[in-house]
């Protein structure tokens, strides 16, 4: 099931990180989840020691709270993307994202740098939207929208969509569809250099970006008008 999953969203995955999982016993993956909740709570190892007994309602209260102070789930939950946009944009705000210096950290690779711009190492924060081809990217996508100011950095991107997403406006929507199909774009982008061997400029990335948000969009009334206003091409 989780090779299943992880083909049908990655597609062209490292072969050796599928390998890792094939070899994986049910129980290591089982283990390795369990572990992966546990740091989402906020629990440490030594607390769990400490327990007199383990509690599943502790657990859950916990976690609970954790993904309720997450400021991006209105984000996610309000987003008119499509669903292919908003699943790689939960990896990125979870920082779930197989990138390369995740993938070097756990022995899986010795490429670390960016392929976007091929000078820094890649990391969400490097690739969202510290990068120079990402950025570049995401500042033309700002600027279409009207919106005349430099990207910022990833929690400070988050944070600023989050704020959007409290709105429901034209702009709001707008924005919110905007930062999800960049982030997918510039993840796909990535994956086509590492795994293709192949790049695309900055700009018909741009125009597909802008291209995909409007063909999403104009079907609906609201935001048909301020999308006619914005330059298709700019
Ligand atoms: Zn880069």
């Amino acid at each position: 099931m989780a090779l299943q999953w992880i083909h049908a969203y990655y597609g062209k995955a490292h072969p050796i990180w599928l390998n890792v999982l094939k070899q994986a016993s049910l129980v290591v993956r089982k283990n390795m989840k369990a572990k992966e909740y546990i740091e989402t709570a906020g629990v440490s190892m030594d607390e769990i020691v400490n327990w007199e007994k383990f509690s599943i309602k502790t657990m859950y209260l916990r976690l609970k709270s954790t993904f309720q102070k997450m400021p991006w789930k209105k984000l996610i939950c309000n987003n008119g993307g499509l669903p292919k946009w908003t699943f790689i944009l939960i990896l990125a705000a979870q920082r779930s994202l197989l990138t390369r210096d995740r993938l070097a950290k756990w022995g899986i690779t010795d490429e670390t740098v960016c392929p976007l711009c091929t000078v820094e190492n890649e990391s969400i924060e490097h690739l969202f939207f510290s990068c120079s081809f990402s950025t570049s990217v995401w500042s033309n996508i700002l600027s279409w929208q009207g919106l005349n100011r430099p990207a910022l950095g990833w929690q400070e991107e988050l944070k600023t969509a989050s704020d959007y997403a409290k709105g429901n406006s034209a702009d709001a929507v707008i924005y919110k569809m905007s930062i999800a199909a960049c982030v997918h774009q510039i993840w796909q982008e990535r994956n086509l250099r590492i795994f293709q061997h192949q790049s695309r400029p900055a700009t018909p990335i741009i125009r597909m970006i802008i291209q995909e948000v409007v063909g999403k969009g104009a079907i609906q009334k609201k935001l048909s008008r301020k999308l006619s206003e914005l330059n298709f091409y700019p």
